[in-house]
């Protein structure tokens, strides 16, 4: 194992939650991209469904309040319990195992995150060790790091220029990811309108011009 802890300079790298935030919205996204609504109305109208899934892709850190990190709420064993368990007391979606997923997604994105976060970017072993695989005592990192986690030890460390640094850049790196599906989402859903508005001004086009290669 990497004998980091060790080191009285290292410090746990975690994604701050503005990251685990903007991934809870894109499942939000996947659970409304059939609906036939505008993105700002069926933020309104499914508030409680999106606060829930950004709920849930922050939950892992609970165990950060009880002075644990990375502990077994850093599991995919925890995503698939709390997901089944979310999904018996509210469907947010048509079916129990729709819902079920869309629970899961939310919070294994957590994971994901978490396991990409290091305290350098590119390829290098400063990832953060997450328990996968709870119960099995092993933990695992990215190889590749693609956030800086934030540094929390203190009130200095935490308001420190790298901080905001970090975070300027998750917000960035998160942001254009979030514009590239909220344009994706849009697509889809005039994708969805359109073949019944274009059948009728297509054959027009057709028929008038016989000669024209499809
Ligand atoms: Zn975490």
């Amino acid at each position: 194992m990497r004998p980091r802890s060790c080191n009285p300079e290292f410090f746990y790298p975690v994604a701050s939650p503005v990251a685990h935030t903007f991934a809870g919205f894109w499942t939000f996204l996947l659970l409304t991209v059939r609906s036939k609504m505008r993105l700002v109305t069926a933020c309104r109208q499914y508030l409680p469904q999106l606060l829930l899934l950004v709920l849930i892709a922050n939950f892992a850190d609970i165990d950060f309040l009880f002075g644990l990190h990375r502990s077994f709420t850093h599991s995919l064993a925890a995503a698939v319990f709390v997901a089944l368990a979310v999904s018996c007391v509210w469907r947010i979606a048509a079916s129990f195992w729709r819902s079920a997923g869309l629970y899961f997604l939310a919070y294994s994105s957590h994971l994901l995150i978490d396991l990409c976060t290091g305290t350098k970017l590119g390829w290098n072993a400063t990832a953060s060790d997450t328990p996968l695989f709870w119960p099995w005592r092993k933990d695992f990192g990215s190889p590749l790091v693609l956030f800086v986690g934030v540094k929390h030890k203190d009130f200095a460390a935490l308001f420190s220029m790298e901080n905001l640094q970090s975070s300027v850049y998750e917000l960035l790196i998160f942001g254009v990811i979030t514009a590239a599906l909220i344009v994706l989402w849009i697509r889809h859903q005039k994708g969805r309108a359109m073949p019944h508005q274009c059948k009728t001004p297509v054959r027009a086009v057709y028929n008038s011009n016989p000669d024209a290669i499809e």
